[in-house]
């Protein structure tokens, strides 16, 4: 016997549609690529975003076809995510940190049929087009009157006279929630980029997840500021929670250092925001110099990488502003955990809460997790025991698009290529990728532990921790420093650094490398396989312990 509740699909159109009646006036407040501040609310982005749907139309696409965007966090973004998916086409992300090959290539791959691109992104457009051979037409995010002349870009018009004039009402179409909405690609260090293609009801879902009070914790009392970017696992799935509770948006643009998104959180009261590590260290870096202070944050989402407690602590100590780890993937919508506190932590002292603070937290309702050891057998959730980490549930992928890579899944569930603990309480804690983790002598070695421990240092700006090869213990860990500008430690001192910390001691590094940079990649994250590749000649001076 079935329920008798209503068949409503949980759709995209419906977040917009829910925005603009509730919380309409509600602000989305942009910084643009022009320089200036742009001000908008949730019924002009629905307005706006109906008329995408129509230019659509007036495109001949169909449904599913792919319409992507090379664009910073902003206002036109915002309309073309709902205009694109809630008119039952693929909204597809691009990361314009990638290599130019690479984007060309997954153009193709995708078989884009439109592409948005922010004016900042001109000389790659112009650079690739000619090789982007599905799409049909360009579309420059921008006035009029600022496309340019001579751009040698065929079909090329500015995004305001693309859907200027037409009709700002549209009937939103109703179909399957199952059908796909938006495609992002992992960075894959590994083989092609693979596309992780969501759904509406993923979507949906997911932000319900996110919103909840032990996750992102949203509510329409907030300003909310995604420094993540929209093409990466769509801003965290920000602008769709956003939407759901009514909050107001605030985007940076491409002004990504310290200084920007610090004018811009104070001016337009920001009380929660969301970013990788990298982007925070260099906001933290500018209020240290300037002797700055938040006015109106609260907390903030920090994750894609491990948030280093030393900047936890910096956050909640010296700024008052809860910091919010969180785990994701691209394949993962992304969210997975976040860190926050049950009851039984409110009284904890200070040291024992940010032991559990700085944990990548616990899984939302939605992701199951577990963790196995080599023979694929269920680990114990003792906190102690490391494995690998699977996941299962409605957000996550179960293929990837075109079957790219073969079946990614192990019995149902989705390996996620780290290495995990979860402790009693379910509090998880990312020891290390699978590819990264150091084994020495059969056991492991955690390389995230070896790096917070380095930034906690005050003369380290950045550390990356890797293995090199030993004659008598397969591999031992080496750290790889970057030192803020004008200040200096000496490798003794910094290995001396380590005693009394919470590793073992033949956990603790052998040596010390001092570089002026460690490579990046797409998204912010350091890239081990290029430094691997960069020490490749690399040799442990005494290798005889
Ligand atoms: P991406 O799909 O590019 O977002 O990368 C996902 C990967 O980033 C995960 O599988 C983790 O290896 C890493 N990651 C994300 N968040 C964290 C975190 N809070 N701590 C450690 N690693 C993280």
């Amino acid at each position: 016997m079935n329920g008798l509740m209503q068949d409503r699909p949980l759709l995209i159109s419906h977040l917009i549609d829910f925005a603009e009646r509730h919380n309409g006036s509600t602000e989305i407040v942009s910084r643009r690529v022009e320089g200036d501040i742009h001000r908008s609310t949730w019924a002009e982005c629905a307005k706006r975003a109906r008329r995408v749907a129509h230019a659509l139309d007036a495109e001949r696409l169909q449904r599913a076809d792919r319409v992507a965007t090379l664009a910073w966090n902003g206002y036109r973004h915002l309309e073309l995510y709902y205009g694109v998916s809630g008119s039952g086409r693929v909204l597809h992300t691009l990361n314009p940190r990638l290599h130019l090959d690479q984007i060309a290539w997954i153009v193709n791959h995708a078989e884009d049929r439109i592409l948005c691109f922010d004016l900042s992104f001109l000389p790659l457009v112009q650079a690739i087009h000619s090789r982007c051979s599905t799409v049909e037409k360009w579309v420059a995010l921008c006035d009029v009157d600022r496309l340019p002349a001579d751009s040698g870009i065929p079909n090329l018009v500015s995004y305001e006279d693309w859907i200027g004039g037409r009709s700002s009402t549209y009937e939103w179409p109703t179909f399957d929630e199952n059908t796909a909405s938006s495609l992002c690609y992992t960075s894959g260090t590994t083989g092609n980029p693979k596309g992780a293609l969501y759904s509406h009801r993923s979507t949906v879902l997911h932000a319900y997840g996110s919103v909840q009070p032990d996750m992102m914790g949203l509510s329409a009392r907030d300003s909310i500021l995604p420094v993540v970017p929209m093409f990466h696992v769509n801003a965290w799935g920000l602008p769709y929670s956003a939407a759901m509770v009514g909050c107001k948006l605030v985007f940076p643009g491409p002004a990504l250092d310290g200084k920007s998104v610090y004018e811009l959180i104070e001016a337009e009261q920001v009380s929660f925001a969301a970013g990788v590590p990298t982007v925070w260290k260099m906001l933290l870096t500018h209020l240290q110099t300037g002797g700055l202070k938040f006015s109106t944050l609260e907390r903030t989402v920090i994750g894609g990488a491990a948030c280093p407690p030393a900047m936890l602590r910096a956050f909640e100590q010296q700024y008052g502003v809860r910091v919010l780890h969180g785990w994701g993937m691209t394949e993962m919508s992304p969210l997975g955990s976040v860190c926050s506190l049950k009851k039984q932590h409110a009284a904890l002292p200070d040291e024992a809460r940010w032991r559990v603070l700085e944990k990548q937290g616990r899984a939302v309702y939605g992701v199951e997790m577990k963790i196995v050891g080599g023979d694929g057998q269920a680990l114990p959730w003792d906190g102690r025991s490391a494995g690998e980490l699977l996941v299962r549930g409605p957000w996550i992928v179960r293929a990837y698009f075109k079957g790219e890579g073969g079946d990614p899944l192990v019995d149902g569930w989705f390996p996620t290529g780290d290495v995990a603990t979860i402790d009693p309480d379910g509090y998880l804690q990312i020891t290390d990728r699978s590819k990264d983790v150091i084994k020495s002598g059969g056991e492991w070695i955690s390389s995230i532990d070896i790096e917070n421990i380095a930034m906690a240092h005050p003369a380290v700006a950045m550390a990356a921790c890797i293995g090199v090869k030993h004659p008598k213990w397969d591999e031992r860990p080496v750290v790889v420093v970057v030192c803020k500008p004008g200040v200096e430690v000496s490798r003794d001192e910094l290995l001396q650094f380590y005693a009394g910390k919470n590793v073992a001691k033949w956990q603790r590094p052998d040596d010390v490398v001092f570089l002026d940079a460690i490579p990046l990649g797409a998204t912010g994250k350091m890239l081990k396989t290029r430094l691997r590749e960069q020490l490749k000649d690399y040799r442990l001076a005494d290798t005889s312990a």
